[in-house]
């Protein structure tokens, strides 16, 4: 049985589309995995636009979204993933950050959709949609023996990493998130230990973190610190800055690749296997 990863949107902040972002892509944060029959999103940035269109192409029926938040460049891509117009599509969206008491993941979801932002309010959507928020930190179960583990993340507003798991394989994705030099993350360390894959915040350099200290992101070396020291096997750097054009995303990579062999940069379009 394998688990397949697939990077519809590697970057962060805001889409950039344009010729210096072809390499590895322009599109927000969203990532897809195919695992058992289930497909799982996390994040619902401008790359699932496209991933809604081959859904539907494919004929896939259900999926599960895990949101990590809901900054701008996590949901923007929601109102134009079509399946949400299908009567014959099913979705569950899940959020960890957000406070209960005031509504939720279904009252964020409402505002988006409403006027003056949006002209198709969600309760006249076709599709069954269940927007339900969990307590980070305990573990769901999804069809098919699929297990998804949360922690929170160190964001403004907050934020939820997670942990997906099946038959031995597992795969992480924390974003958004800020690490505190020197001192690695315990939350972190548990959630991402041993684990196959780790798509992590890394928005900035070591260097460029040091001017934008409190803005909530993390750096590709401290995503290579957190691996090794979690015994982590691979590690996915995500959440490209938007001024982080394909030149400097190629110096990056090259730079990662030489620290940490087991190191590599998103690109839009990519796919991992799991074996
Ligand atoms: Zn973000
Ligand atoms: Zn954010």
């Amino acid at each position: 049985m394998t688990m397949q990863v697939k990077f519809w949107g590697v970057r962060g902040s805001i889409a950039c589309p344009t010729l210096r972002h072809i390499r590895y892509g322009g599109n927000t944060s969203c990532v897809e995995v195919r695992v058992a029959d289930e497909r799982v999103i996390f994040d619902a940035g401008t790359g699932i636009r496209q991933l809604g269109n081959q859904l539907l192409k494919k004929g896939v029926k259900s999926a599960n979204l895990f949101l990590s938040h809901t900054h701008w460049d996590h949901i923007d891509g929601f109102p134009f993933f079509t399946p949400i117009y299908q009567d014959s599509f099913s979705l569950v969206v899940r959020a960890g950050h957000l406070n209960h008491l005031e509504g939720g993941i279904r009252s964020v979801i409402d505002k988006q959709m409403s006027n003056p932002y949006f002209p198709v309010p969600i309760h006249s959507l076709k599709a069954q949609i269940i927007l339900e928020d969990f307590d980070v930190g305990t573990p769901l179960t999804l069809p098919g023996g699929v297990v998804i583990r949360s922690c929170p993340l160190n964001h403004p507003g907050q934020a939820t990493g997670y942990r997906l798991e099946h038959q031995g394989r597992s795969v992480c994705y924390l974003t958004d998130t800020e690490h505190k030099p020197g001192q690695p993350d315990e939350n972190i360390l548990a959630l991402i230990q041993g684990a196959d894959l780790v798509i992590y915040d890394a928005t900035y350099t070591d260097a460029e973190y040091l001017q934008h200290v409190g803005w909530g992101h993390s750096t590709w070396q401290e995503g290579i610190r957190l691996c090794r020291q979690a015994k982590a096997s691979n590690l996915v750097i995500f959440h490209h800055d938007p001024s982080h054009d394909d030149d400097t995303m190629a110096k990056i990579e090259k730079k990662a690749r030489k620290t940490w062999k087991r190191a590599m940069v998103a690109r839009q379009g990519m796919v991992l296997s799991l074996l």
